[in-house]
């Protein structure tokens, strides 16, 4: 007998973790009918001989008009991305022109998505009853048997079969052999040894003290001793248990005196499953946060029954931005609810991390690119449980907003005008901080954006009343904003007050605060940091071989560096073009300011922290902590020590070269540059007596400088507000910028011609260019853009789509099929 339910047909649309335009139908075997749901990873085959792990969007029974290939096997019990997710993949895709199959491929961590070069390996289970199996079963286990592990098609090969699949199914099934990833995939919780106190000692205080007594008396037993009263003072004198490596990390235990303490049963010694990442109990209320008059009317214009759903918060640095956000997520946790909070970059969590742990405890994730895979799965894990036991606020970078969030209450966007939160490189080219309000809508939760320099966009919405505004304009605690003190470089230079790239008012005020102990911050933006080699005699440059950009000296290897690529040549010893030895060192880079500074400043520990120092996330941590610790004096670094964080004890920064970040050809160059000087003036004088931010330009009178130095944002943004809407730029037009990328030059010039022609004949004068951009060659590839800006108003999702057909027009032209056609929304 069947039962009656078996007799239906189920078909699932699937997702598929590729660049393919639509979603995919396949058929349900009938023993899945009660198992398949919406969000759940199934393999199926694609093409001709691949497997995918790929997600169901939808079950339905209407029976498609072609023949549809039977799913493999289902992966999840549990969905692990909820309808939601969906939703919010689909208009991602759309709005930023790319496909839901690219989303998929980089929102799910990896340990997710089992690849396609499935490979097979007998089940670890299989019973080794060879009795029941086919012939063509014994054949495939045979081969398996020779060699452990193998891909599907190295099986067909070898068997000879060509219909493997179905066989191979049939076998996945009775358990006697095991796609490789899926072994991968379960992945093994990391397991800790954990020490606590034997119930003997545990209920008796005088089992304990005799205990005492007896390791007092003997010479022999004083590491033993020594081993149990750390572990008394880390374990509360006995009541919880801790991590074995607490005590065995810590060289004036003994190990073996710890073994010893374990085999006497004095220890016991377990292993746990431990998440991996730091959790702690929360230890202190949010209830004794006591806010100031200022963030109280922040909190209740965030709170207003009246609110928009995204509220603006414009607080100068220092002025207890975290502390409001903190009341806000309180308020979401308590209802049950989930909270985003996203950072523009995940090394600057640290501080942000402890702020919220000290409140909110193991409710709090934090979601990391550079976490292993098996991590993020745990965090992925944790964020589906929700208030169950799992994370209630995730705290990350952009890739954050893919969490499977149950109930969305409430996102933050810290340091929202930050230009990292825009992805470009692979699709989707999303902004993440866009992309979260749009997640926030999807659950109607709000958002709150915070920032002491609001980007032009976000500004004019509140502005416009699309957002709420609540402004914050004094420091917490009554801490004077730093006095922003401009030195004019060419008067310095006549009036030869000037060493090397230092005038002397900042050497001076450097030497001063060193005296008194306190500590100091050179900023030298990217764009001016880079030292260059040049021939004196013919001006010889050297470049790149694959790209359009001059090679960057490295101390470390003593090598010039591609940035864009990493090809590397040893330093010359002459010039190669008129082979003159006068080769020079050009710019002005960290590592050249911190040696210079050694120089002036013999005695103080001066380190560097820009993107070469700090590829590793301990290192940066490192310097972070070292800083705070006070045992570096002066910092010098790039736009990464402009972001968020917070000192107490710097009382000078210094703005070595502000004219490199103005003059730059781009029309976010103003707003960029008042961003960042003011953001790094914020490091100054917190928590203690007023700052000084010494700013050098050969431009004193620049309109950028002297807003930095009234702190007037409101007159910045109303000159480049003037401007954007004169010269049509966001946020009154939206940008496409289209990438037209080919090894060939003429290939590329012929089809970013035909391209932006093609465009014409829709969009008009709305299309500009094509030009090559300031790096016209990369990883020898050249590069052309082509800009298409829309009016607002317009139907810029039908606009989106004529693009991408007109694209697809060229690519599809046999001369042109292996162009690439980068398309990106927003760009930066
Ligand atoms: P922002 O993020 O706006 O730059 P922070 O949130 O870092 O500013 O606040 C600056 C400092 O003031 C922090 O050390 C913070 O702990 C402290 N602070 C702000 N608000 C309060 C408050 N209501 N009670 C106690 N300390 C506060
Ligand atoms: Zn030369
Ligand atoms: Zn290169």
């Amino acid at each position: 007998m069947t039962h009656p339910t078996e007799r239906i047909t189920y078909f699932v649309e699937v997702v598929l973790p590729l660049h393919l335009p639509e979603y995919y139908t396949y058929r349900v075997p009938f023993e899945y009918n009660d198992l398949v749901a919406v969000g759940q990873r199934v393999i199926v085959q694609f093409g001709q001989k691949r497997l995918y792990s790929a997600l169901v969007r939808k079950v339905h029974t209407e029976v498609p008009a072609y023949k549809t290939k039977y799913i493999l096997s289902i992966l999840d019990y549990e969905p692990i991305v909820g309808e939601t997710q969906f939703k919010f993949w689909e208009w991602m895709a759309g709005y930023y022109m790319c496909y839901v199959g690219d989303i998929m491929a980089v929102a799910l961590p990896s340990a997710f998505r089992l690849a396609s070069e499935s490979t097979i390996a007998i089940h670890p289970e299989f019973s080794g009853e060879y009795g029941n199996l086919t012939k063509s079963e014994l054949n495939v286990l045979e081969a398996l048997m020779n060699k452990s592990v193998l891909s599907i098609s190295e099986i067909s090969n070898i068997t000879g079969y060509q219909k493997i699949f179905p066989l191979l199914k049939t076998m996945i099934e009775k358990k006697i052999i095991v796609m490789e990833e899926e072994i991968k995939q379960r992945y093994t919780p990391k397991k800790e040894k954990y020490l606590s106190l034997s119930d003997k000692y545990k209920d008796s205080e005088a089992e304990t003290k005799e205990l005492f007594d007896t390791l007092e008396k003997k010479s022999s037993t004083q590491k033993q001793l020594t081993v149990l009263l750390a572990f008394f003072r880390l374990s509360e004198f006995g009541k919880n248990a801790i991590a074995k490596k607490q005590l065995t990390q810590n060289t004036d235990l003994s190990s073996s005196a710890i073994n010893t303490l374990i085999r006497n049963g004095v220890l016991v010694e377990e292993e746990r499953t431990e998440s991996r990442l730091i959790d702690g109990d929360a230890t202190a209320s949010v209830d004794d946060i006591e806010l100031s008059e200022q963030q109280q009317n922040a909190l209740s214009i965030c709170l207003h029954p009246y609110s928009k759903n995204v509220t603006l918060l414009h607080g100068v640095t220092s002025s207890g931005k975290t502390e409001v956000y903190i009341k806000l997520i309180d308020k979401v946790v308590k209802e049950g609810k989930q909270v985003l909070f996203l950072l523009p970059e995940i090394a600057l969590t640290a501080q942000v991390i402890n702020r919220l742990r000290k409140y909110f405890g193991n409710k709090v994730g934090v979601y990391h690119s550079r976490f292993s895979t098996n991590e993020r799965a745990e965090v992925w894990n944790k964020t589906i449980m929700g208030k169950d036991g799992g994370y209630q606020i995730l705290l990350g970078a952009r890739s954050a907003v893919f969490l499977p969030f149950q109930n969305l209450g409430l996102v933050v966007v810290d340091e929202e005008h930050d230009n990292s939160y825009k992805q470009y490189e692979p699709a989707p080219r999303y902004n993440g901080r866009d992309s979260a309000i749009y997640l926030a809508h999807l659950f109607g939760a709000k958002t709150i954006l915070g920032s002491a320099t609001p980007s032009l966009e976000c500004y004019y919405n509140a502005q416009t009343e699309k957002y709420s505004l609540a402004t914050m304009d004094k420091r917490y605690g009554g801490l004077m904003m730093p006095e922003i003190l401009c030195v004019d470089m060419k008067e310095a230079a006549r009036t030869k007050e000037v060493q090397l790239h230092y005038s002397k008012f900042l050497l001076d005020h450097i030497q001063e605060a060193l005296e008194n102990k306190e500590q100091v911050i050179l900023f030298q933006n990217r764009r001016g940091f880079s030292l260059r080699l040049e021939c004196d005699a013919c001006h010889w440059i050297p470049e790149c071989k694959h790209c359009d950009v001059s090679l960057v000296y490295h101390k470390q290897t003593n090598s010039l560096r591609c940035h864009y690529c990493g090809y590397s040549i040893p330093i010359p010893n002459e010039c190669p073009a008129c082979h003159s030895t006068g080769i020079k060192m050009k710019g002005f880079g960290t590592e050249k300011i911190e040696e210079d500074l050694q120089i002036f400043f013999p005695d103080a520990k001066i380190a560097r922290m820009d993107l070469d120092s700090t590829t590793q996330k301990k290192k940066y941590l490192e310097i972070l902590t070292d800083f705070e610790d006070r045992n570096i004096d002066i910092l010098v670094g790039t736009q990464m020590i402009t972001k968020g964080l917070d000192f107490d004890n710097v009382s000078v920064v210094g703005i070595l070269s502000a004219d490199n970040m103005i003059s730059f050809p781009d029309f976010r160059s103003f707003e960029r540059s008042f961003q960042q000087m003011t953001q790094v003036s914020g490091r100054a004088g917190r928590h203690g007596r007023r700052g000084k931010v010494i700013i050098q330009t050969y431009n004193p009178y620049h309109q950028a400088i002297r807003d930095v130095i009234d702190n007037n944002y409101l007159s910045m943004y109303k000159s480049q507000i003037n401007e954007r809407r004169v010269f049509r730029y966001p946020p009154f037009y939206k940008l496409i910028r289209i990438t037209v990328k080919h090894k060939d030059e003429r290939i590329v010039n012929e089809a970013s011609s035909l391209l932006a022609h093609d465009l014409r004949q829709v969009f008009g004068n709305r299309v500009l260019g094509p030009e090559y951009p300031s790096v016209s060659r990369i990883k020898n590839s050249y590069l052309k853009n082509i800009l298409v800006r829309f009016e607002k108003s317009e139907a810029i999702a039908q606009g989106k789509k004529i693009i991408i057909n007109i694209s697809n027009n060229i690519i599809n032209q046999k001369e042109y099929s292996k162009v690439t056609i980068i398309h990106d929304v927003d760009p930066q």
